[in-house]
């Protein structure tokens, strides 16, 4: 199928960005990577009057580090974050999470904010920014405001994002000293989404854990540092929390295995490397 007919403007700032949001609202949609959108309007899924490409913008094209963490413009492909050279000191779990997403060609088109505004319930770019209790800076032609990850989305596809917004940036923590992190997930096939994902972070002070593609979105946990049936029994509950998918190619039974069995296995991974800290 092909899509409904569209008008295409290309925004190389964000103020003519917001600009347009501003004043097409619910009828405008941002073009970024294209890489999940094209697929939308394709199926006719959405039929916005207007598309908006920030992909060449160059002034939306950075990634800057600070005390605060790495900030990643909206146009930023993934694949300039999975080429940081450093990446795995900066945010081990990012540097942990690319080679799981899809194919280097999606990565070289698919931006980092694309895929956090998009909120697919299996993505993993979005599970890790929850993990690391990052954030999502927001921009209209109004205001500016920076929601943190774990109110960012709210459902499937679905986000607190304003029809005006602009996702102008997102930002994940750097690493923490004596903090290990472990990324793991069970998909299908090699760059398939994920049938379960699971980031981990643990520290002296407790676990916390991401899980994604089980629900319709990520859920996070913070738990004290459980071991042995304690581990097992809080894995167990949280199988049970999260309203498992079931779908003809992996069952909700499946998933809450996936949870029990993939969750130990990344926390103990994560456990390790804290202790070889
Ligand atoms: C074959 C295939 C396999 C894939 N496998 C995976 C996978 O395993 N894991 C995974 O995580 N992803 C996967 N993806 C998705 C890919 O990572 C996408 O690139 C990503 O989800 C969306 O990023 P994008 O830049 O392409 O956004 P687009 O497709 O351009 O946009 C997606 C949505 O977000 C909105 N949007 C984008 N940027 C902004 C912004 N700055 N502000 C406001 N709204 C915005 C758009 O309007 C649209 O609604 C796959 C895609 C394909 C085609």
């Amino acid at each position: 199928m092909k899509p409904a007919a569209f008008d295409y403007v290309r925004a190389d700032s964000t103020e003519a960005a917001i600009a347009f949001l501003a004043q097409y609202g619910d009828d405008a949609s941002i073009l970024a990577g294209g890489q999940s959108l094209m697929a939308v309007l394709n199926m006719r899924l959405a039929q916005p009057a207007l598309l908006i490409d920030i992909s060449q913008s160059l002034q939306m094209r950075e990634s800057v580090i600070s005390a605060e963490g790495l900030l990643i413009g909206a146009s930023t492909t993934q694949a300039e974050i999975a080429r940081r050279s450093n990446l795995m000191a900066e945010v081990p779990l990012l540097a942990q999470a690319f080679p799981h997403i899809s194919h280097v060609q999606i990565q070289n088109r698919g931006t980092v904010c694309g895929s956090v505004a998009h909120a697919d319930p299996s993505a993993e770019l979005p599970l890790v920014l929850l993990a690391l209790r990052g954030e999502v800076l927001l921009q209209s032609n109004q205001a500016s405001r920076t929601v943190a990850a774990q109110d960012f989305i709210t459902g499937m596809l679905t986000t607190t994002r304003r029809a005006d917004e602009l996702v102008r940036s997102v930002r994940y923590p750097l690493a923490q000293a004596g903090t290990g992190y472990a990324f793991g997930e069970f998909a299908l096939r090699h760059g398939d989404y994920a049938a379960c994902a699971v980031a981990a972070v643990v520290s002296r002070n407790g676990i916390r854990i991401a899980i994604g593609g089980v629900a319709d979105c990520p859920a996070a946990r913070d738990w004290p540092l459980l071991d042995g049936s304690a581990l097992d029994d809080a894995l167990n509950s949280l199988a049970w929390d999260l309203d498992a998918r079931d779908d003809p190619l992996v069952s909700a039974k499946a998933r809450r295995h996936l949870v029990r069995r993939l969750g130990l296995r990344v926390i103990k991974q994560a456990r390790e490397a804290m202790d070889r800290k």
